[in-house]
């Protein structure tokens, strides 16, 4: 009887969606999500604390959360032309870039596979959802494809992840270059991964009227906290801030955001352990028997195994989570997405593929 109801009223789009699937971890080595193994070393945890004291919870946050933007456009080296805006987490301003875009017929483009939200929001918001395989071989942009979709679809937005989730590699430069030249439309360039990448168009941005970059303090070590950014030409962002709530980003996350850029070394070093890290990772996974593993420019790396599902079960079993895609896209046939941990972390999993 409800579920009639309910069948008539919500919007088919929404009904054909899936909701976006969190596995429980409690209780495991969480190397499934692209966190930071590390928490806020203990010596800056009372000076965190002491910067929440004065803070005012029965009044709402400062709305346009102009200190943080500030502390913000520092932190990225921003030129004075280009604009900031906040999101909780990055996921929001795709969402909200998406609402801003979400003209009648308009189209979404991103090469596949890639970060699962650009898809689950356009496709939320009636849009019309273009995915063009990357190379099977080494995952780069099909640029031909690519080309030929933009003068076929006109898209409205093209994401661009860089480095890219889940394959863990940079595009070439020049790539993404011929494709920001061929679109009429906005290229979102989402550097979520930055930290690990080291390589970025923020400074980029003065020379293109149609591109934005996205940042998050999330894969940094402040997943918790959710704190997106999207750096840009001002006359593009004061229409994405038209469709944002007034109040996104709360008291907690603007104050705690602010006090962990002012003590930033903390997470660049952690950011810099985890790159040495994966180098060592990767180099371990290269010498298993039977695993391919593609170089990574993220907190994470990707491998092939014939037996994948078996490796998959053995680390549950062992209480390790890691991102199972084998299904989730015709490339990812038998991959498997392990985030980079503490070494100890590290040395679990290599001992449980290995006995597999
Ligand atoms: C994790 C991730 C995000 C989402 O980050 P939040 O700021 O936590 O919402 C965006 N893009 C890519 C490519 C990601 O991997």
């Amino acid at each position: 009887m409800v579920e009639a109801t309910v069948r008539d009223w919500i919007r088919p789009e929404v009904q054909a969606l899936t909701a976006y699937h969190v596995a429980p971890a409690e209780g495991f080595i969480k190397l499934d999500a692209m966190e930071n193994p590390y928490p806020l070393p203990e010596n800056l945890i009372d000076a965190w604390l002491a910067s929440l004291r004065e803070l005012e919870l029965n009044r709402y946050p400062s709305a346009s959360a102009n200190d943080l933007k500030q502390d913000l456009r520092d932190y990225l080296a921003l030129d004075v032309s280009q604009q900031i805006l906040l999101g909780n987490g990055s996921d929001e301003l795709i969402q909200m870039i998406l609402m801003a875009l979400a003209k009648p017929g308009a189209t979404v483009l991103a090469p596949e596979p890639a970060f699962v939200m650009y898809r689950i929001c356009a496709q939320a918001l009636g849009m019309n959802y273009v995915g063009v395989p990357l190379r099977s071989d080494d995952f780069q942009l099909d640029l031909d494809g690519m080309l030929s979709a933009i003068a076929q679809h006109d898209p409205a937005v093209i994401f661009l992840a860089y480095p890219n989730n889940p394959t863990g590699n940079l595009f070439k430069r020049e790539d993404v270059e011929a494709i920001v030249a061929a679109a009429n439309g906005l290229v979102v360039i989402d550097e979520a991964y930055f930290s690990f990448a080291q390589d970025s168009w923020i400074a980029d941005l003065p020379a293109h009227s149609n591109v934005v970059v996205m940042r998050t303090l999330s894969k940094i070590g402040l997943a918790g906290l959710r704190i997106g950014m999207l750096a840009g030409p001002a006359s593009w962002l004061q229409e994405f801030d038209k469709v944002r709530l007034p109040y996104n980003i709360n008291v907690l996350s603007q104050a705690s955001a602010r006090f962990m850029l002012s003590h930033i070394r903390v997470f660049d070093e952690q950011a810099a352990k985890i790159r040495a890290d994966r180098e060592g990772l990767t180099t371990s996974l290269s010498e298993i028997a039977g695993l391919q593993v593609w170089p990574s420019r993220t907190n994470f790396i990707l491998v092939r195994a014939a037996n994948s599902q078996a490796i998959f079960k053995q680390l549950k079993d062992n209480k390790i989570l890691i991102k199972n895609l084998h299904g989730a896209h015709p490339l990812l046939e038998q991959c498997l997405r392990v985030t980079v941990g503490t070494q100890e972390e590290n040395r679990a999993v290599l001992d449980v593929i290995k006995a597999v």
